[in-house]
């Protein structure tokens, strides 16, 4: 019909100009052309629930937002290197949400490029090259940041200096934290024993793209400290959970009591203004002191930081990390009530708005079902719902609203979850 045609076209314009690395999701693919809160509309006026997107953090297109970008963006706009006292206001009020060891914040615009210095630093400050991360974790594009990020390279082999966890398989360990220290004992001394030394030891602190492993609080401690005793710097990749989403705290390590050397953060810092940070000690950021310093042309520019600061006042204003942690309880209950009721809905984790549920299929031994995953994915889709998938085999979906979403919103998504599982039962 009518609106195939048009897709059709519009996906071929696509190819023609941008090419074919631009990837689009679903079978058929989405055309929108205006977000609100948690809703994202169609060229036809249908809207969706979006539980995918966790860049517009505090609601798509937040009014406080928009009014203080295009204030500022009206006023002066320009690189750092002049004075400008809105980047010292909002560094001092992010760094208040840090452990007070990380004291000082680099911003740049891309998560990729503060886990690019990441990387940097840690091997600066430790001599070392080695670096150690999960199995299906992703930090970036970069080339140094694509080599410790093993789902770009699923069926490649890792870089001789990369260690990479198995950490799909903690599910099945009696004691996580003892099992996940052990593993990163056996990382460092694989680096060692290869001569590179262990230089850091990089994970996403709700290891979103591995499929979100959230419990129990505290795994990651032992295995923090014994890496930190070593001399490795413990660099914790806020880009997904940071900023609130897991409900208790603004950053994800803080469910692991443990203190990262290194935070790295992006996506919703800007609530889709693109901008990202680092936050580390001052005597690490030393080791950049080459002639140009740290030049990063749009980063912590007067825009950046007028959207930044609105994300943080909209957080606090409107006490989005309760409602995370509220909402996110009822989603936790009802999809174990779900879980209870349907035999392929083998597992529910998460914090706060971060949650992961998998699939199996109970016919074959109740193995990772990613072509269910795929099927509910477009399903829920037609349906009025956006969800991703995650994991090694692609079979968890995530679940990650805008924080400001609602118990009648989460009803609607619960409701349309449960009907896509009827239509896509095998
Ligand atoms: N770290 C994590 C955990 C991410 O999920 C991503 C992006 N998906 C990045 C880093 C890279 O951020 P960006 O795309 O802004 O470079």
């Amino acid at each position: 019909d009518k609106a195939d045609a048009r897709i059709g076209a519009l996906v071929r314009k696509r190819l023609e100009t941008v090419g074919p690395t631009s990837m689009l999701f679903y079978e058929e693919p989405l055309h929108i052309v205006r977000g609100e809160r948690v809703w994202l509309f169609d060229d036809q006026g249908k809207r969706y629930l979006d539980v995918y997107n966790n860049v517009p953090s505090i609601g798509h297109c937040h009014p406080r937002v928009v009014q203080a970008v295009a204030e500022q963006m009206g006023t002066l706009n320009v690189h750092n290197r002049y004075l400008h006292e809105g980047i010292h206001r909002y560094a001092e009020r992010l760094l208040d949400t840090l452990p007070r060891t990380l004291n000082r914040l680099v911003m740049m615009c891309t998560g990729s490029e503060s886990n690019d210095m990441a990387l940097r630093l840690a091997r600066g400050w430790t001599g070392r090259q080695g670096i150690i991360v999960t199995e299906a974790a992703y930090h970036g594009n970069t080339a140094a940041v694509t080599e410790v990020s093993p789902s770009s390279y699923k069926q490649g082999t890792p870089p001789d200096h990369v260690h990479i966890l198995p950490i799909s398989r903690m599910s099945e360990q009696a004691d996580p934290a003892a099992w996940f220290a052990e593993q990163v004992r056996f990382g460092i001394e694989q680096l060692e024993a290869r001569g590179h030394g262990c230089a850091a030891l990089l994970v996403d602190s709700i290891f979103s793209s591995d499929g979100i492993y959230a419990d129990p609080a505290g795994f990651l401690k032992p295995a923090v400290e014994l890496l930190q005793a070593r001399g490795g710097l413990f660099i914790s990749d806020e880009v997904q959970p940071g900023f609130g989403r897991t409900g208790q705290g603004m950053w994800g390590f803080s469910r692991h009591g443990v203190t990262p050397d290194v935070v790295t953060m992006g996506k919703p810092m800007g609530n889709g203004f693109p901008m990202s940070g680092l936050a580390a000690r001052e005597e690490l950021l030393a080791v950049l002191n080459t002639d140009v310093g740290y030049f990063n042309t749009f980063g912590g520019s007067p825009v950046a930081v007028a959207a930044g600061t609105a994300v943080l006042d909209v957080i606090d204003e409107e006490d989005l990390m309760a409602n995370a942690t509220r909402q996110g309880e009822y989603f936790k209950r009802q999809l174990q009530d779900i879980q209870a009721r349907f035999e392929e809905v083998s597992d529910v984790r998460g914090a706060g708005l971060f949650l992961g549920l998998d699939l199996c299929d109970p016919t074959r031994d109740g193995a990772p079902d990613a072509q269910r995953t795929t099927a509910l994915i477009n399903d829920l889709k037609r349906n009025g719902v956006l969800i991703g998938g995650a994991g090694k085999s692609g079979s968890t979906l995530k679940i990650r609203p805008p924080l400001c979403i609602e118990r009648s919103e989460a009803d609607l998504f619960l409701d349309r979850f449960e009907q896509s599982l009827r239509t896509t039962a095998r």
